[in-house]
């Protein structure tokens, strides 16, 4: 195999500009082309991972299949490439010192004072080569979180030139900007993108390509005054205007060239046009819905959609296979009242979470859900408010709880396992990443996988307390999926009800455009024959 081309995408001008999008559609249409593709994210943030953050800070923590709990950006690349990606796939600064300082404690640095350069980009280069040297990438993609000219960034941007400087063949560097449009001037300016691409000169680094975020369109004497101005030939400048769906990105970069100039720049064949048929075939139907329904999404978390974004975007991936739109009706499960909020929907979702915010008015949603038979899916703590519910509601439990919430409970029928009862520290002991499932083959769940072995990704620490499972079932819950190697359980389901599935995995986290969440696709088929029963 050739070597690893290592394509390196940095931010000037403002964040979220959405480098996320734009390394993940970049390795779309690399791989459309045949190429192996791997993106990697890099956050100048002292956490060691996202797994403790609040999602109020950086929207929802997404789990890979090794258990890594990482940016959500890695959602969209596996969205994108349909390619899993792992710890290796997310390093943050707290990492990197964490690593470097585990190393001067063992004494590998001989006595030498260890510092940021070269001690500190030595470790963030290795990161970033780890990837290329298991020979499986033709490209790695490496986003660098944070704005060029941030304190923070800078040892990534020097570890950037280095990598630069020492194979100057193989290393591309792509600055996303940011051209405004002054409506007064009624001008589109450039001069930011000036100003960032000079403070990324200063550090040395010379952007190879500039992709301009816009909502007007570059025309040509813009390209080529920025192509001028910034050292870069005007085919390198690529125009990244807003667009209706993130899903349209990789087709506009397509036609703006950015895969060719990628290619060019690394050496490498430029062959016949990436393959994205599919992709378009998905696109349209995202367009061209032929109908809608509407799902309530019950969380704590409404005002910040990226809190859910695998949630959201694996509706999206649902509703584009049954051509359909998926309204999302995000409901703050705080203070809720079913009657209002729920009333005009053909589906409910309760949302994963941590803590007791929001518990009883999840649990008022699932009430409305079971006695109103209107398709219910629960994900992770959705599922255990679910357990919650039906012990409360149907076997008269009054005082069931999850011991998350409440320790002293009578009926503690979601509980720490026997291996997490000594449980202090956060995350520590957390069941992270893909488990295996077994289905019952007379299930909704098996329905909807078509298959008995199944594998989803995990984020939570209590389960159902398997001591309650006969009472349960006897009363017409029903446990339709379960973990083989340590007999928990992972599905529960209410046979007599037309949809009630809740599920102790994450489904959302390997919904792809290619490979829409099972569970998804049949939760939003449910929620449209409700619809069509109803109206
Ligand atoms: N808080 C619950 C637990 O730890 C559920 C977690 C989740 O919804 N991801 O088990």
């Amino acid at each position: 195999m050739s070597t690893t081309k290592n394509i390196f995408v940095l931010g000037g001008v403002a964040s979220s500009l959405g480098k996320g999008i734009i390394s993940a559609s970049l390795a779309k249409l690399l791989q459309a082309r045949g190429f192996s593709v791997t993106i990697q994210k890099l956050d100048p943030y002292i956490n060691i991972d996202p797994g403790t953050l609040n999602p109020y800070e950086h929207g929802e923590c997404y789990v890979t299949e090794d258990g890594a709990e990482t940016d959500l950006d890695l959602g969209h690349y596996e969205r994108f490439t349909n390619e899993p990606t792992s710890q290796a796939n997310n390093i943050t600064t707290g990492r990197v010192y964490q690593n470097v300082i585990n190393k001067e404690r063992r004494g590998d640095y001989l006595g030498k004072t260890v510092q940021v350069i070269p001690h500190i980009t030595d470790e963030i280069k290795r990161s970033i080569k780890e990837l290329g040297k298991t020979g499986k990438y033709d490209f790695v993609i490496t986003e660098i979180g944070g704005t060029v000219g941030d304190i923070e960034s800078l040892p990534y941007v020097e570890a950037v030139r280095q990598m630069r400087f020492e194979n100057y063949q193989n290393v591309a560097v792509i600055l996303l900007t940011y051209v405004p449009y002054l409506k007064a001037a009624g001008e589109l300016k450039t001069k930011p993108t000036q100003h960032s691409v000079k403070t990324l000169q200063e550090s040395g680094v010379q952007p190879d390509i500039i992709v301009c975020r816009t909502e007007y369109e570059l025309s040509q004497n813009i390209r080529n005054k920025i192509a001028l101005f910034c050292n870069v030939p005007p085919s390198s400048v690529i125009e990244s205007i807003d667009l209706d769906t993130i899903y349209e990105v990789p087709l506009k970069m397509q036609e703006e060239k950015l895969d060719v100039e990628v290619l060019r720049k690394t050496r490498m064949p430029i062959n016949a046009q990436p393959q994205m048929n599919v992709w378009k075939d998905f696109l349209y139907n995202i367009k061209h819905p032929t109908s809608t329904v509407s799902i309530a999404l019950v969380g704590k978390y409404t005002e910040l959609p990226d809190a859910y974004k695998s949630i959201n975007e694996s509706f999206i991936h649902a509703g584009a296979y049954h051509s359909v739109q998926v309204k999302i009706k995000l409901v703050q499960a705080e203070n809720i009242s079913v009657g209002e909020d729920l009333a005009d929907v053909s589906g409910i979702l309760v949302a994963p979470g941590f803590g007791e915010r929001g518990i009883e008015g999840k649990i008022k949603a699932i009430e409305y859900a079971r006695t109103q038979r209107i398709p219910f899916l629960g994900i992770c703590l959705g599922m255990q408010m679910a357990v919650v519910e039906f012990a409360r509601n149907v076997l008269k439990h009054e005082d069931a709880h999850s011991s998350e919430m409440n320790p002293n409970t009578h009926y503690p029928v979601i509980d720490l396992m026997e291996n997490q009862k000594s449980v202090t520290n956060m995350g520590g002991t957390m069941r992270l990443g893909a488990y295996a499932c077994q289905l019952e083959k007379d299930s909704k769940a098996y329905q909807a996988y078509g298959a008995v072995h199944i594998s989803e990704r995990h984020r939570h620490r209590y389960e159902f307390n398997n001591s309650f499972r006969r009472e349960f079932e006897t009363a017409g819950m029903k446990f339709t999926g379960i973990n083989p190697d340590n007999d928990l359980v992972e599905i529960i389901e209410i046979p007599e009800h037309p949809w009630f599935v809740g599920v102790q995995f994450h489904p959302e986290y390997k919904s792809t455009v290619v490979s829409p969440a099972p569970l998804f696709l049949h939760f939003v088929k449910a929620a449209m024959e409700y619809d069509q029963k109803n109206t």
